[in-house]
């Protein structure tokens, strides 16, 4: 994949970022890029699984590069999305289906964190 300078951009602002962000996030990171161009941008590397789209029930799909495959929880109140690991392998076990191969465990969790009350913007 050829990296241009606008998609170097769009890298660079995911990759120093701790949360996953929505396009509009990043467009407000990079005024400068398009909002479509951004799309389409993280829409390629999603496909060429450079980054993992998150589809966590906001309005906007969220992106984020995983340097090693995790789980999501999201708090109800403020939308605050914990990034956490498990044992997939166990996991894989206890969600085995007859008949079903897993190749892909990706959990979403959903309740209340603990400091939603502080909840700012
Ligand atoms: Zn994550
Ligand atoms: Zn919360």
């Amino acid at each position: 994949m050829r990296i241009t300078k606008h998609r170097q951009e769009i890298l660079d602002v995911l990759d120093h970022s701790e949360e996953a962000l929505s396009a509009s996030a990043i467009h407000a990171s990079l005024p400068h890029i398009n909002l479509a161009t951004i799309y389409r941008n993280l829409e390629s590397f999603v496909e060429a699984g450079t980054i993992t789209k998150l589809n966590l029930g906001g309005e906007e799909a969220q992106y984020e590069i995983q340097d090693e495959p995790h789980h999501h929880a999201i708090c109800n109140e403020c939308n605050k999305v914990i990034h956490f690991t498990v044992d997939d392998e166990k996991l894989v076990k206890e969600f085995a289906l007859p008949g079903f191969l897993i190749t892909n465990l990706e959990v979403t969790l959903r309740g209340t964190c603990a400091t939603h009350k502080t909840k700012t913007k």
